[in-house]
This record gives structure tokens, sequence and C-alpha cells, in this order.
């Protein structure tokens, strides 16, 4: 398939890295399930042994993604183009460690995803010894304060999950090449999705997704990826992802291909309705205040407008009263529904104090401005007027007083 780097994303996540299957012709990849791979004589085979270590069905994902992200790595040079697909996100980010050796040095951002920070707190802490520095890495000068010359690795997430905050990743990257210059800078990207925000263009070296989220984009997979652009960085990771063997199973490969042919037009829906509800919760009286990196209001918006390309579908609001009136705006809506995760069609609200944050200590939450009124929005893609008429009348409820079963008796 003709194929070229110039390709707008629009374009790229229909072809890129994707060839018709060479028997049939077959347009999208057939789910290859066999765990191995017939030999000629021994040693001699057609460059697939074993599924752990190949599988065309994973390929076809892994290279469209790579591609997408901006991965200079060519077929010819790898068979996945320096993309690589595990069982989940943070099967990705743990295979990720394992480019560290026992007692490295880590310097990750403060106000990371639960599950990573439970990862690199609970596990790898205790199992690989990392020597973990958390520090607020929107502030390069905190930054540099973490960084010492034995650091090995930098772990930014942006925007943040929930209080969006963003992280200059090309200061970022500038200050960890002058104080450390043996560290790795990974970005986890999954909030952003490749459409609205490539950290390799700004010089990080591994993106990291929880494909769970936008880049399948129909909550009915979990998965992880990883992304380099560099050739050596691209044999560690090879190695490992076989060496550990955390590996996505063809099944969801095949659909997390399915979700990605959308990912322009979901995002770009994503896109425009987060702006319009950010914009209606502004002027709304229930609420106290909204954040948005596509907002003026958003203490980082020139960094948002100039690292990325759309500014999501995650919208954080702090509803006025706090946490009886969200408990009751919560249980209110009826077109949101109450559930962790994001980055889904179907749009979906939760509560991170009660819930995906529950795990965090009240005086880490309350530093991070996780309070009780705060209440986290995925917009889907369904209508924004309808939308917006749902968080109104739920928003009618909470300051009512009422919980809706009263409200219908
Ligand atoms: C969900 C998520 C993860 C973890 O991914 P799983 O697929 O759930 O393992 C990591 N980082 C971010 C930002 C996430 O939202």
């Amino acid at each position: 398939m003709h194929e070229s780097a110039n390709h707008k994303p629009a374009t790229k996540v229909i072809h890129a890295g994707q060839h018709p299957e060479p028997v049939t012709g077959a347009v999208m990849p057939p789910i290859f399930t066999s765990s191995t791979y017939v030999q000629e004589s021994p040693g001699k085979h057609t460059g697939f042994e074993y599924s752990r270590s190949h599988n065309p069905t994973r390929y076809a994902l892994e290279r469209m993604v790579a591609k997408l992200e901006g991965s200079r790595i060519e077929e010819h040079q790898d068979p996945s183009c320096g993309g690589f697909a595990f069982a989940s996100g943070l099967a990705a980010i743990s295979t990720c460690l394992e480019l560290l050796d026992a007692g490295d040095e880590l310097v990750a951002m403060d106000d990371l995803y639960g599950g990573t920070n439970r990862l690199f707190s609970r596990v790898r802490a205790r199992s690989q010894g990392l020597n973990i520095r958390y520090a607020d890495l929107a502030d390069i000068g905190e930054l540099e304060r973490a960084l010492t010359p034995r650091t090995k690795m930098v772990w930014v997430e942006t925007p943040t999950n929930p209080t969006l905050k963003l992280v200059d990743l090309r200061a970022v990257v500038k200050a960890v090449r002058a104080r450390a210059p043996g560290a790795l800078v990974c970005c986890d990207n999954t909030f952003a999705s490749p459409i609205n925000q490539r950290p390799l263009e700004h010089g990080c070296d591994i993106v990291m997704h929880s494909s769970t989220k936008y880049i399948n984009g129909h909550s009915d997979v979990v998965g992880g990826l990883l992304v380099c652009s560099d050739l050596k960085l691209c044999e560690r990771l090879r190695f490992l992802q076989n060496a550990v063997g955390a590996v996505m199973g063809p099944f969801d490969a095949y659909l997390t291909l399915r979700g990605v042919k959308t990912l322009a037009v979901r995002m770009a829906a994503h896109n425009a309705s987060a702006m319009t509800i950010a914009r209606h919760l502004e002027k709304h009286p229930g609420v106290e205040r909204v954040v948005y990196p596509g907002l003026p209001s958003h203490p980082q918006h020139a960094l948002a407008r100039s690292q990325m390309d759309g500014f999501g579908g995650m919208i954080t609001f702090f509803i006025a009263g706090g946490l009886e009136p969200a408990r009751r705006f919560l249980e209110s809506v009826r077109i949101f529904a109450l559930a962790e995760s994001l980055g889904g069609v179907e749009s979906l609200i939760e509560h991170p104090a009660i819930m995906t944050h529950a795990s965090v200590p009240p005086a880490t939450r309350e530093k991070l401005g996780i309070g009780d009124g705060l209440i986290r929005l995925s917009v889907g893609i369904e209508d924004p007027d309808d939308l917006i008429a749902d968080l109104d009348r739920a928003f009618a409820l909470a300051h009512a007083g009422r919980s809706p079963a009263a409200a219908t008796r």
C-alpha cells in the first residue's frame, strides 16, 4: 500500500504500516491465532517462529501506532517499526521498567495515573529496588532539583489525571539531557492520543499508551503500547517484550486495529464536544471552576496550544457545595455513565476522590487539588446538545438537594 510519513493523521490511521494479506489480498489482517509456525528445515522459517515473539495481527497494530506517533523506524529495519503491544497499559509500563537495573534512579511526575503510582511505589520500589523521586514536572525548577547524573528514567504524563496539568515536553527533554544525559524520557500519552500530541516530536524517547482508552476507543479491550524511534532502543524493547512475555493477544490486536481506524474522526468529535461543554460549564452558576486545556482560563493554555493539536475529551470541574451536591449530581446523570476509565465513544463521569483516586492518601489528594467537589468527565461522541441537557438536569437536581428517586416520585 502506498504510504508516506508526510500523510496527515486521518490518512495514517487507515493506511500506515498496513498491507493487504499476501495470500488472499484481504484488506484487514486476519486474526492469526496460531501459536507456532512451521519451519522448512531447522531454523529456516518465514520470519515467524512462535506467536509470543512474532504475530502478524499484532505487528499490524504495532506498526500503525508506531507510525501515528511518528517513529522513524522503517519496516525493513524492524517488523513492527518500533511499536510494541502488551496485555494492558500497566504491562507496557512494567516492561518499560525492565530497561532499568536494580537500584536505578527514576524521576516521576507527582500526579500520575493511580495504577502507575502503585506499580512504581508498591511493586518496583520493593522488587527492583528502584529509587523513585516524585516531582511536579510542570515546574522545571523542581525537575532540575530532582535530577542527578545517576537518573536513568524520567516518567511524564501530560495532561495529568484528573487535574489536567500539562508538562512542557521540550523543556523536560532539555533539562534531562543537560543534567542526566543517560536518562530515558518516557511519556504516557494516553489522555492526549497521537492525534492531539506526539511526544517523540518533542524529543521524548518512549511513548506509552493505555490502548484501553482512546486508541481502541470502544471500551471493549484492555491493552497497552510502547513506541520508540531509536533503533538501539527498539532492539532492547523487542528483546524485553519477548523475554517478559506480557504480549497483547491476536483477538485484542485485531479489535484495537479496528478501533484505531476511526481515531481521527473520534478525536475530532471528542475535541469539539469537550470544548463546547467546557465553555457551557464555565458559565454555569452551579460550577465553581472548570479545568480544560482548551479554555483560555487554563493556567497552561499557551503551552496546550503550542504542544497539542487538540485539547482532548477530558474535562474536570468543581461543583459548588462539595461532596453532597457532587454525589447527587453523579446519581442524577442519565447519558453519562458513572464508571471508571475514559476515552470511549460513550460519555463517562466519575468522582476521583471516591473512585479512581481513593487509594491516594487524603493529604496527597489535597496537595494535588483532588477535592471532594471535583468531578471528571470523559466526553464521548454523542450529540453535545444531549450531553449538555443531561448535565443541566443533573445540576438542577443536585442543587435542589433532591436525589433522583425523590424527583420522580
Ligand atoms: C488506564 C491508564 C493506564 C493503565 O492502563 P491499563 O490499560 O488500565 O493497564 C495508564 N496510564 C493512564 C494515563 C491511564 O489512563
